[in-house]
């Protein structure tokens, strides 16, 4: 699939100065899209066919075809308030999100490994009880972890992941390629807002990984892939950087109880965007796009696609 999109020189030659950039940047005080970006040049190159670094999850060879590899950490106070959300909530959150990243790239979750940094008085318990929820649910059981104590609640997990055939990566997006999400945006965004008047917020509270659409996306012939955990606007960037492709929008799907700016940037919905040229295999998913021929082109309708959405700084 990859092979069959022909980029322009254009495209490439973006590209060579993007890793020109990258190769010599520094780890420290940057944010968390450049840090990994200059990350993945100090990584060894991947083997051939694999994919280590720069997408939901790393494509290893394995004997059976590849294997999927993700890592997570969801952190008490950045990507979970205790204040609104149970230790349950979190702990299903956890899993969540990491098979959500096994789903971007087409494939079914195996097994997880659970490290959890344990402040005093945690209650372990229930941590654990939306933890296994969510192995359950998803057929992911834990396998081992850590256990460890420290000042501020971090639950780290690792997932693994098959799939049949070829990986759905970022970086396959063609010019002409239709861009879809599985659902409308903003649920998550517009559930937190719901806690914070006393609601209930499942969608935020329980973020669901989708992998029957993801693999019915990659059967049907998605070009690229990727889980919007960072908002339409951030994530469909990295989609389009990774292709060497433009995008415009001309159709932001709202979820009910949402507004248009969280659907754009609201982030933690776990939707799947895809890209490829035919009509979409998924139920349900909505065309809200395409992709061009011209790389810098960042478009919603007639004007700029915004800089919304989550990005982690330090
Ligand atoms: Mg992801």
């Amino acid at each position: 699939m990859l092979l069959a999109c022909l980029r322009s020189e254009r495209a490439l030659l973006a590209y060579a100065r993007r890793i020109e950039r990258y190769r010599s940047a520094s780890l420290t005080a940057h944010s968390e899209e450049e840090a990994l970006r200059a990350l993945r040049h100090r990584l060894p190159a991947a083997g051939p066919d694999e994919l280590w670094a720069g997408d939901d999850a790393a494509v290893v060879r394995s004997r059976e075809g590849y294997l999927l590899l993700a890592a997570d950490a969801v952190v008490a106070g950045v990507h979970a308030d205790l204040s609104l959300v149970g230790l349950d909530d979190l702990g299903w959150k956890s899993l969540a999100v990491n098979i959500s990243d096994i789903a971007a790239m087409g494939g079914k979750p195996g097994h997880a490994l659970v490290s959890v940094v344990l402040p005093p008085g945690t209650d372990l318990d229930l941590l654990y009880e939306g933890i296994l929820e969510a192995a359950g649910e998803y057929r992911c059981p834990v396998v081992g972890g850590d256990l460890t104590s420290g000042e501020q609640l971090v639950v780290a997990v690792a997932v693994t992941g098959t799939v049949d055939g070829e990986p759905v990566r970022r970086s396959g997006a063609c010019a002409g390629d239709r861009i879809y999400v599985t659902g409308p945006l903003g649920a998550s965004a517009a559930g937190l807002r719901a806690l914070r008047q006393g609601g209930d917020g499942t969608a935020h509270r329980r973020p669901r990984a989708l992998v029957a659409e993801g693999v019915a996306a990659r059967a049907g012939g998605a070009t690229a892939m990727i889980d919007l955990s960072d908002g339409l606007a951030t994530d469909l960037r990295r989609v389009a950087d990774e292709s060497g492709v433009g995008v415009v929008v001309d159709d932001v799907p709202v979820a009910p109880g949402a507004t248009p700016e969280e659907a754009l940037g609201g982030g933690e919905d776990y939707q799947l965007l895809f890209t490829m040229s035919g009509p979409s295999p998924v139920p349900g998913a909505i065309a809200i796009g395409w992709c061009t021929a011209d790389p810098p082109e960042r478009r919603l309708g007639d004007e700029p696609l915004p800089e919304l959405g989550w990005e982690h700084r330090w």
